[in-house]
């Protein structure tokens, strides 16, 4: 069975499917976007993500192209003709289609696209048991990361050169030597006293759907949790380290530039907030 993609009210071929190439997306990344974990044929956390959506689509003046609810309906309809179970579903908005000129078009419909992929559940629960390595890169986005924009050049960079140095995500680090996030992740150390540290998300890192789940988990278990900025050396010194984000849920780091984290093992809270969010995860799909 072929897969499936939804562009601008069609279900296609997914080997078929195109926009055109005067869409604003491919000329100018004038576009956002959304990725949602599907687990057991849910979507989880999707009134976060469809919130984060219309927040991006408003602070770009990109006009929404459906209501929550018929978007909502697209997404399951995309996963059921892809019969997924568990994997991704990715959902992007931009401008439209305009004869190419900077400023935004008049009257242009928005584009948007829907596709859904199969994704093994093993293999993100392997990289979870073993841990992942991490670099650190000097931060080279622009100011509006917050928004989730399809403008992911630097990230690219960021994660190519992650993968040639055999890590498997680079971590933006500002000229005061602070981490912002990863280069698609959310950013976590826990402290030698057991204090969970993550940046604030009010500007400077995309606010993950994960990152506020993981959040709401620490505040139920009673942990202890700021939200501040940390540094690459608090980070070295770390009891534990992880990454949040839709695709890699709670993921241990145990390396940050070929530096052990406390014994090179992923730590048991970290562990355990993986455990957590897929117990909370049931309670929030769609
Ligand atoms: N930070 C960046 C730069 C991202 O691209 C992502 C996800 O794509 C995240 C953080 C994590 O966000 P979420 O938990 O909503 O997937």
């Amino acid at each position: 069975m072929p897969r499936i993609a939804y562009v601008n009210g069609r279900y296609t071929v997914h080997a078929d499917a195109a926009v055109h190439i005067e869409d604003r997306g491919y000329q100018f990344a004038d576009g956002v976007y959304e990725v949602c974990e599907i687990a057991r044929g849910h979507i989880i956390d999707s009134t976060r993500h469809l919130e984060r959506l219309d927040r991006s689509l408003r602070e770009l003046k990109i006009a929404s192209p459906m209501a929550r609810q018929p978007l909502l309906t697209v997404m399951r309809e995309v996963i059921r003709r892809n019969m997924v179970e568990n994997g991704l579903v990715y959902l992007q908005v931009t401008r439209g289609v305009a004869p190419r000129d900077h400023a935004f078009p008049a009257n242009t419909k928005p584009s948007l696209v829907v596709t859904a992929k199969r994704i093994d559940p093993a293999g993100g629960n392997k990289r979870a048991e073993s841990g992942i390595k991490v670099i650190t890169v000097a931060e080279n986005r622009w100011e509006r990361v917050d928004i989730k924009s399809v403008g992911l050049l630097p990230n690219v960079l960021a994660k190519q050169q992650a993968k040639e140095a055999g890590a498997q995500e680079a971590w933006f680090v500002d000229p005061d030597g602070t981490v912002k996030e990863g280069a698609s992740t959310n950013a976590w150390i826990i402290t030698k006293d057991g204090v969970l540290v993550t940046r604030p998300a009010d500007s400077g890192i995309l606010r993950g759907v994960t990152r506020t789940t993981v959040l709401d988990i620490i505040k139920k278990h009673g942990l202890s949790v700021e939200e501040r900025p940390f540094t690459v050396e608090e980070a070295y010194d770390a009891r534990e380290a992880f990454i949040t984000s839709a695709t890699t849920l709670v993921t241990p780091v145990v390396t940050i530039n070929d530096r052990s984290i406390a014994n090179g093992h992923p730590g048991s809270i970290a562990s355990s907030l993986r455990q957590a969010f897929f117990d909370i995860a049931e309670k929030m799909k769609a």
